[in-house]
C-alpha cells in the first residue's frame, strides 16, 4: 500500500475549485460538512448528501451565507439505498450537472464496538452497507459523470484500523480494509483507461462525534477539528493533485 501525505504546507489557490461539480456523502455533520464547507469556499457547486435533512439544510444556508455556489440537496439514507434510487440520482444529477468532478465517500457508521465473538449480525450488516455497498453502488451509478469531466477524483475515507488490524473493531474495521481495497481496484481499473483519480484519507483522530464516540474517556479538543484537516481534502480534489491515483493518504 502506498501512503503518502500532501505536500508540505499545501495552500490551494482562492478559487481552485471553481466551477466544479462535487458531491460529499455524509456532507450534514463532522468531516463531511467541513469539507462541503471548503470545497464551496473555493468555488465548487457542492452535492450534499447525507441522512438527516435538516443537518443537509444548515450546511446549505452556512455555504449561502458565505457567499458559496448554491450547493445542492440530497437527503438519502446509505443504510437502505436501493439500485433503483442510485440510479434515480445519476440521472437527476446528469440532467441538471452533465457531469461529477468530484466524489467524496465519507458517510460512515462506527457500530458495535465488539469482539467478532459477540458482533449482532444486524449490526455488522448495518456497517458493511453504510461503508462499502452503498459506497460501491454510487461509485458504480456516478462513473459515467465522472467520465464526462474533463478531469474527475474520487476519494474514498479510510481509517487506521483499515490499515492494521485492532482488537473489539468489528465491523467498522473490515469495512475500512474494503474501502482501501476498493480504491486500489478502482484506481488500478481506471489508471490507464480514463482521467478518473481514486485515492483514499485516512482523517487520523478529529474532534467529531464519531470519534468521541469511539474514545469517551480522551479530552476531545485534544484532537484537530475537521476544518483543520482539510488541506488534503482539497489538494486531491484540486486539479493540483491530477495525475496522483491509488494512494492512500494521510490527512494528520
Ligand atoms: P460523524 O461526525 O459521525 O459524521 C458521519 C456522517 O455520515 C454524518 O453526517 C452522518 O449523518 C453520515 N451518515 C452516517 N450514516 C449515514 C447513512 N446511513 N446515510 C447517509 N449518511 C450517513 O463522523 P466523522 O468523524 O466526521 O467521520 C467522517 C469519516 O471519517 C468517516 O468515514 C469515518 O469513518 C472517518 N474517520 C473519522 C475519524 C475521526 O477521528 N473522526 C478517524 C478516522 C476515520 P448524520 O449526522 O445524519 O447521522
Amino acid at each position: 500500500m502506498l501512503i503518502r501525505q500532501a505536500p508540505e504546507h499545501y495552500q490551494p489557490a482562492a478559487q481552485a475549485l471553481l466551477g466544479k461539480v462535487i458531491m460529499v456523502t455524509g456532507a450534514g455533520d463532522g468531516i463531511g460538512r467541513a469539507a462541503a464547507l471548503a470545497y464551496a469556499a473555493h468555488g465548487a457547486t457542492v452535492i450534499l448528501l447525507g441522512r438527516t435533512e435538516a443537518k443537509l439544510e444548515a450546511v446549505y444556508d452556512a455555504i449561502e451565507q458565505a457567499g458559496g455556489p448554491v450547493p445542492a440537496l440530497v437527503p438519502v439514507d446509505l443504510g437502505s439505498i436501493s439500485e433503483q434510487q442510485a440510479a434515480d440520482l445519476a440521472a437527476e444529477l446528469q440532467a441538471e450537472f452533465g457531469r461529477l468532478d468530484g466524489l467524496l465517500h465519507n458517510a460512515s457508521l462506527l457500530g458495535e464496538r465488539r469482539s467478532m465473538a459477540s458482533s449482532s449480525w444486524q449490526g455488522w450488516q448495518e456497517v458493511m452497507q453504510v461503508n462499502v455497498n452503498a459506497a460501491f453502488l454510487l461509485t458504480r451509478e456516478l462513473l459515467p459523470l465522472l467520465q464526462a469531466a474533463p478531469s474527475a477524483s474520487v476519494i474514498f475515507t479510510s481509517s487506521g484500523v483499515g490499515r492494521v488490524g485492532k482488537a473489539f473493531w468489528g465491523a467498522y474495521a473490515v469495512s475500512k480494509f474494503a474501502t482501501e481495497g476498493m480504491m486500489e481496484v478502482l484506481a488500478a481499473e481506471l489508471e490507464n483507461t480514463s482521467k478518473i483519480r481514486v485515492n483514499c484519507i485516512n482523517p487520523g483522530a478529529t474532534n467529531t462525534a464519531m470519534r468521541r464516540a469511539a474514545y469517551p474517556a480522551e479530552t476531545p479538543t485534544d484532537n484537530p477539528f475537521p476544518a483543520d484537516i482539510m488541506p488534503v481534502y482539497l489538494y486531491l480534489m484540486s486539479d493540483d493533485s491530477a495525475g496522483v491515483t491509488g494512494v492512500s493518504f494521510n490527512a494528520q
